[in-house]
């Protein structure tokens, strides 16, 4: 598979860096093709994502929550994919918690109600779920977060994928990180407040990585106050395994 970071910022974008966007794709096929996800539409992050896909291969759009920072470029996605001449030819699935396609509506008015079911395949997360796009096994299943936030896992041919969304540390997301290849996990907190926790802080990401037996740690979302030399350094006292800090243009193979 391949991970392209498109952005990462939280929870609101600075130049040169959109907000929380990937690209995970797949092994080429024998034409060619690689199977194409779209993970996360931050702010920003569209624009980036046709640097590397056009919109006629994408395959998929997931949405691990409704934070603003996670879902944003679905608005001008939907122009996009309305209007442009490189349209796909029926609607691409949209995995993203359920509501999310009311919740598009009620920003882009009235004419969009009918026109969002002709562009979005929206297939409901609500709790455990899973689905199959082209090479890709997808999994999901709920994790800790204040809304309803959801993490994920990605096969193809035994390679294992897995991505935290926004989270605290919990038991769900060790499990859906479990002997991944590449585990993808937030570091949204430098320190964590007082009270119930919505993000991890470096040292708990290498802590989930290291439950999750996870083999490679990339961190991402990183709290503006935290370096990524001090978010790899921090998360590493934790976890033995190797550890990138995600930066937009960053491209992972494994
Ligand atoms: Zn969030
Ligand atoms: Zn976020």
């Amino acid at each position: 598979m391949l991970l392209t970071v498109l952005g990462t910022a939280t929870p609101y974008p600075r130049p040169d860096e959109p907000c929380s966007g990937y690209l995970l794709q797949g092994e080429p096929t024998a034409d060619d093709r690689r199977t194409s996800v779209w993970i996360d539409a931050g702010t920003g992050t569209f624009a980036e994502l046709q640097r590397h896909v056009t919109l006629e291969r994408l395959d998929a759009i997931v949405i691990s929550h409704r934070h603003a920072d996670h879902s944003a470029d679905l608005l001008v996605a939907y122009y996009a994919l309305r209007f442009s001449e490189h349209r796909p030819s029926g609607p691409i699935p949209l995995i993203a918690p359920k509501g999310m396609l009311d919740r598009l509506a009620a920003y882009l008015g009235p004419s969009s109600v009918d026109e969002l079911p002709r562009v979005f395949d929206h297939r409901p997360m609500s709790g455990f779920g899973e689905a199959s796009i082209g090479s890709l096994r997808l999994e999901w299943g709920p994790v800790q977060h204040g809304v309803p936030a959801f993490g994920l896992t990605v096969e193809e041919d035994g390679r294992r994928f897995a991505y935290s969304g926004d989270s605290a540390p919990c038991l769900s997301l060790e499990e859906i990180g479990e002997r991944a290849d590449l585990f993808l996990v937030e570091a949204g907190y430098d320190t964590a407040p007082d009270g119930v926790p919505a993000h991890h802080t470096p040292e708990d990401a290498g802590r989930t990585a290291a439950a999750a037996g996870a083999a490679r740690l990339v961190l991402t979302h990183r709290a503006e106050t935290l370096t990524a030399d001090e978010a790899r350094v921090r998360a590493s006292a934790h976890f033995d395994g190797d550890i990138d800090v995600a930066v937009p243009g960053l491209s992972i193979a494994f």
